[in-house]
């Protein structure tokens, strides 16, 4: 059974926790750039995992489930990202980690705008993510359409 709380908790847990990083760690300008920077690391991932982890060898079960059935909210295992983030704060600055927290917002957002709402928000996104849906071999980035023309799977 789909339970709601898994697709939504991320959504919840991770801007506010980003948001009281920056405010309690963010004091100058090389800080803001490091962030920049994790924000960048988070879509270079992001594309990679997509094309290699999802769509690769490892096809995931519940990826193609998502493929098939875009409109139904995806199910996750819910402590997937706490972890990983958990074990990203002690490997890398609080600034990148707040930059790759960043991006997974944006990746949250903007996969969420491309299935649920309605068609008119973020047009451009929506349709460059249904190319992926439909063609699966291009279009990986979901935050960010950097990483698709770089290595031409942009469609
Ligand atoms: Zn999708
Ligand atoms: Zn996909």
């Amino acid at each position: 059974m789909l339970r709601l709380w898994r697709y939504y908790l991320d959504f919840a847990l991770f801007p506010p926790l980003a948001l009281g990083l920056a405010l309690y760690d963010a004091r100058s300008l090389g800080w803001v750039a490091l962030c920049g920077l994790g924000i960048l690391i988070w879509t270079l991932a992001e594309y990679w995992t997509h094309r290699v982890i999802l769509h690769g060898p490892l096809w995931h079960a519940t990826h193609e489930r998502h493929h098939r059935v875009p409109r139904e909210h995806v199910e996750i295992i819910w402590w997937y990202a706490p972890l990983g983030f958990f074990l990203l704060f002690w490997l890398v600055p609080i600034a990148i980690l707040v930059g790759l927290m960043l991006g997974y917002c944006v990746y949250l957002a903007m996969h969420h705008a491309a299935h649920h709402l309605p068609s008119s928000w973020l047009a451009a996104n929506r349709r460059r993510h249904a190319h992926h849906h439909l063609l699966t071999r291009v279009n990986f980035g979901i935050s960010s359409p950097l990483w698709d023309h770089v290595f031409r799977t942009a469609r």
